[in-house]
């Protein structure tokens, strides 16, 4: 078995590998190559901590494993992040473990690369103003692989906890572009994309701040009652996402779904974009929005690179098992 580290993922893996396994692994997932297995998630009842897995199958690449990990919040005061998670990869043939590779890196990498995927193929040509909302962790990230897939000009950026925007600044600045922080009626007015990527439970961006032609890359929810947008904001956006069943279950557009604004059928996976099989953004006064609610099979993708690009430069430990 090949144990690849988090520090040797931040050396091998870049956006644009990242990008490459993502996009190929929602193209497979719409061709029904590729499928998740069902999330656990448990709260464990020990240092406060939410623990489970992701699990899944890509037939066409031969990638099988899992990412286990969760959510420690005492974690901070050890020095350490409160997001854990390390990926497992099994030989498809055999069931033997092929590779263990750490999580963490590679989750924001992948987070980031599925919205900059989905601004690839539904953003206008001509978007040229970023749209930020949130600034933790992930958002960094998000900026980063998001500017690389328009001619955006300028950066404009929202959170709740203010303070916080010093981070999209920075990033910003280290890009060479110019950021603004502004409410949420002018960054509505003027963002050609907008990613949100927050922890809310109640949303913030409503459907009058948006204007026709906007593309929405919602990334923050993950879970059963988290919420970032308006549901009649969801309601008004022809929807893409990685998962339909994940994206009205835990997804963004649970609540559109749960209201009756929406039906099942009214979301249509980014990898059938991707295929050719559906056109997705069909006229410049269309807002399109993608409902990115995180699936194993992406994780898998972007370890399988990382092991690959590891052990071909010889930076993969060997163990026995
Ligand atoms: P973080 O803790 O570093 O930052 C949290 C962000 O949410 C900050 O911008 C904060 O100001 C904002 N926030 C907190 N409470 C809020 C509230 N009540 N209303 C509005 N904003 C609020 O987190 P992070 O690591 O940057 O992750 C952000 C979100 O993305 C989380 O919800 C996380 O679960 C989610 N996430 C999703 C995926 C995916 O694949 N879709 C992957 C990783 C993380």
């Amino acid at each position: 078995m090949l144990i690849v580290t988090e520090a040797t993922c931040r050396e091998i893996i870049d956006r644009s590998a990242a990008f490459k396994a993502v996009e190929s692994v929602f193209a497979a997932m719409a061709r029904g190559d590729a499928y998740n297995f069902p999330v656990v998630r448990e709260a464990i009842g020990h240092a406060d901590a939410l623990y489970g897995f992701k699990s899944g199958f890509d037939r066409s690449q031969l990638v099988l494993g899992l990412k286990s990990g969760g959510y420690w919040p005492g974690n901070e005061k050890r020095g350490l992040t409160n997001h854990q998670s390390t990926v497992f990869l099994f030989d498809a043939d055999t069931g033997r473990p092929s590779a263990m590779v750490g999580g963490n890196y590679l989750t924001a990498m992948r987070t980031a690369a599925a919205s900059a995927v989905s601004i690839r193929h539904l953003a206008r040509k001509d978007a040229r103003v970023l749209g930020i909302v949130g600034a933790g962790f992930q958002s960094a990230f998000q900026l980063r692989a998001a500017v690389e897939q328009r001619g955006f000009e300028k950066i404009v950026g929202w959170n709740l906890h203010p303070e916080m925007l010093a981070r999209l600044e920075e990033t910003a600045a280290d890009i060479g572009l110019p950021f603004e922080a502004v409410e949420l009626d002018r960054l509505g007015a003027e963002a050609d994309v907008i990613i949100t990527i927050t922890s809310s439970f109640a949303p913030t961006l409503m459907r009058e701040h948006v204007r026709p032609g906007t593309h929405l890359a919602c990334m923050g929810t993950d879970t059963k009652g988290k919420q970032e947008v308006d549901a009649a904001l969801v309601a008004a956006a022809t929807l893409f996402t990685d998962e339909v069943a994940q994206a009205i279950s835990i997804g963004e557009s649970q609540h559109a779904f749960s209201e009756g604004l929406i039906g099942e059928d009214a979301v249509t996976p980014l990898g059938a974009v991707i295929t050719g099989e559906h056109p997705g953004r069909t006229s410049d006064d269309e807002i399109t929005l993608f409902d990115g609610t995180g699936v194993g099979l992406q994780d898998l993708a972007v370890a399988a690179a990382a092991v690959e690009l590891a052990r071909q430069k010889g930076m993969a430990a060997e163990v026995e098992v």
